[in-house]
């Protein structure tokens, strides 16, 4: 039988992942949907046969035909949301950021903890790319030594004119490499620090564009992470890790590439969801599979916490130009798997 999803803010990328549950992927269902948009909601249901409209996120979590609930409302909404869908013991797939601040997330893993059951998993969608995964599995398997060095880069074509600040870029963008960085490393970072380079004059008025964001782990090695959100020549994701003994990288994800008149070239994707689409199908599809099985798999609620703490250092490290270090407690054993 299908997993009945009640999808909880039905914005941009929560009608993507309406999209992909109803139309990409396999074992999953739409049957509810809240936004405080009420009549964005009644759109979206109106597509949806048999899915009816809940005024509020709560009676959603409580409808008997929601058995698992996907969060994908604005940031601050977050943590109501998610502790309400643990409170029901329903599986809630949340988008990040889990929450704004370290403190709520703190709180959401207290609420998953006190119920004994992982019923959390964050929307860390680049664990699920075939091209970190490739990566991931060359670290733990080939034998390339230890890691010394990771060189990232994150760029964006634009931002919008107004309303994106430069805090944005780490709490938006390089949470997508903090991240990533625990997950192939395996191991925490324990500092941060930003250079600001000379700025773009294709930036938006008071964006400090490009970043360099610094980050220390645990075992000493060095992450440098490129931000830069006004590059104007497409999106462009970059990674490459040097051990001891070799390095590995991820390859340009052009489908094609073109040799003709003395030159060569690829194809740049557009946007984020132009890079990424297959990784939020394989994320939301292992959700789905996950839910059916009665487990929980993917990125917790400590990985969600420890993204967060690691984004307020690095804003702090960002206001005042110092290293920052990390101050992460202890991490409960029961997300130790
Ligand atoms: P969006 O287009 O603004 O959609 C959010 C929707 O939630 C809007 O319809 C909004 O209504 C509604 N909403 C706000 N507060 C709510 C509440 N308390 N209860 C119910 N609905 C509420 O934003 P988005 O771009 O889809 O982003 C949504 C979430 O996904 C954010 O956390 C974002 O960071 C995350 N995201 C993740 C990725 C990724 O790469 N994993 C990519 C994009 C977005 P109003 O418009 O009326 O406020």
């Amino acid at each position: 039988m299908d997993v009945r999803v009640g999808v909880i803010g039905v914005g941009m990328i929560g009608q993507d992942h309406i999209r992909r549950i109803t139309q990409v992927l396999t074992g999953g269902s739409v049957t509810a949907v809240n936004d405080v948009d009420a009549a964005r909601a009644g759109q979206v249901a109106a597509g949806l046969p048999g899915a009816h409209t809940h005024d509020t996120a709560a009676a959603l979590i409580a409808d008997d035909e929601v058995d698992a609930v996907l969060v994908a409302s604005w940031g601050p909404a977050h943590e109501e949301q998610v502790v309400a869908a643990i409170a029901a013991g329903k599986p809630v797939f949340c988008e990040k950021p889990l929450a704004p601040s370290s403190a709520a997330c703190q709180r959401i893993m207290d609420a998953e903890l006190a119920t004994g059951r992982r019923l959390v998993q964050v929307g860390f969608m680049r664990r699920y790319d075939a091209g970190y995964r490739a990566m991931k599995a060359t670290l733990d398997d080939v034998g390339l030594g230890a890691p010394l060095l990771m060189h990232c880069a994150h760029r964006n074509p634009s931002v919008p004119d107004y309303g994106f600040t430069t805090d944005m870029i780490i709490s938006d963008s390089a949470v997508h490499e903090i991240d990533i960085v625990r997950w192939l490393f395996g191991e925490e970072i324990v500092a941060a620090s930003v250079l600001t380079p000379r700025r773009t004059s294709h930036a938006p008025d008071g964006l400090q564009d490009p970043l360099i964001l610094l980050l220390e782990t645990a075992s000493g090695a060095l992450v440098d992470d490129e931000l830069f959100v006004s590059a104007r020549y497409g999106y462009d994701v970059r990674g490459e890790i040097v051990c001891e003994t070799g390095t590995v990288a991820l390859a340009d994800v052009s489908e094609v590439t073109v040799r003709t008149a003395n030159r060569y070239s690829g194809r740049v994707p557009v946007d984020w969801r132009d890079r990424f689409i297959r990784a939020y199908d394989t994320e939301l599809q292992e959700w789905l599979d996950a839910v059916a099985a009665g487990t929980c798999t993917g990125p917790t609620s400590w990985d969600g916490f420890a993204a967060a703490v690691v984004t307020d250092a690095a804003l702090e490290a960002l206001h005042t130009g110092q290293r920052t270090a990390v101050s992460l407690p202890e991490r409960p054993e029961f997300y130790a798997k």
